[in-house]
């Protein structure tokens, strides 16, 4: 390269080469935070179930075990804590995967009526202990097809499922319905009559370990990541999501895909 002999550039050259750097180092800094924050929140994610696995171990060490139905008792709750770890990892994981662009979306055409119908069938016990219906509404009985990827699609679908079972009512109903758009796209809806959300935590729905009840007092626990898995999904797709409560009355997830031919 020459050397620079007008002082001007070099000045203005000077000037830029620390803007550049200060800039990387604001950047590095975010980065920092985030990966502090992310961490923090996982240990945070991981103690309470953590703990009362321990809990009942203890207890079953203490004593406990030598008393036949209390024993099983606490294996089975025990075994529900491990349970719950497992689906922390797992979404864990696949957050990650997601977020570093490590998972590939990969499309194919297929009937996304009997994805529906899959997932019925994974939960319909699940919302059976909540005596909540699972209802599919739609005059398609024929199939529709869709272009997508299908494993993750049904992870959407699950998602926003099991979160319309867990928050609920007893004795309610979640509703998919599948509707055809003009331009060539589907839109499918998840509605509930559960508890619905406040106005105010909508927007934030979809960040990472966001909750709108944060007590560990919740009787359904999750990873706090199921809704930032979907988003992360639908955006990979170029595809949009769509939420739409009412505070006490229920709430509306919806997503777009694209109609295969
Ligand atoms: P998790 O269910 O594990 O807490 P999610 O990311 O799936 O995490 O959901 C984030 C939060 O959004 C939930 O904790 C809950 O407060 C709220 N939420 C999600 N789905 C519903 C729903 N169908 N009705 C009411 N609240 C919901």
């Amino acid at each position: 390269q020459p050397i620079t002999t007008d002082m001007a550039t070099l000045t203005k050259e000077v000037k830029k080469f620390a803007r550049d750097k200060k800039l990387e180092i604001e950047t590095l800094k975010i980065k920092e935070e985030y990966r502090r924050e992310f961490l923090g929140n996982v240990s945070h994610e991981l103690k309470t179930p953590l703990f009362t696995v321990q809990g009942y171990i203890l207890t079953l060490l203490d004593g406990a075990m030598e008393d036949k139905t209390i024993r099983k008792k606490y294996l089975q709750r025990a075994e529900k804590g491990v349970e719950r770890l497992i689906y922390i990892v797992k979404d864990l994981d696949m957050i990650t995967k997601l977020e570093v662009g490590d998972i590939n979306i990969e499309p194919s055409r297929f009937n996304v009526v009997e994805v529906v119908q899959n997932v019925f069938d994974l939960l319909e016990m699940r919302a059976a202990k909540k005596n909540i219906t699972l209802s599919f509404d739609t005059f398609y009985k024929q199939p529709i097809f869709v272009l997508a990827d299908q494993d993750k699609i049904q992870q959407v679908i699950t998602n926003l499922v099991m979160n319309s079972i867990k928050y609920g009512k007893t004795g309610g109903t979640t509703e998919i319905g599948i509707e055809n758009l003009v331009d060539n796209k589907v839109i499918i809806r998840v509605t509930d009559n559960g508890e619905g959300i406040e106005k105010q935590n909508i927007s934030r729905l979809f960040e990472r370990f966001y909750r709108v009840d944060k007590s560990g007092a919740r009787s359904e626990g999750g990873s706090g990541l199921g809704l930032a898995i979907v988003k992360h999904i639908i955006e990979s797709h170029n595809e949009k999501i769509y939420v739409e409560s009412e505070f006490g009355v229920g709430s509306e997830f919806s997503f777009t895909l694209e109609k295969a031919k």
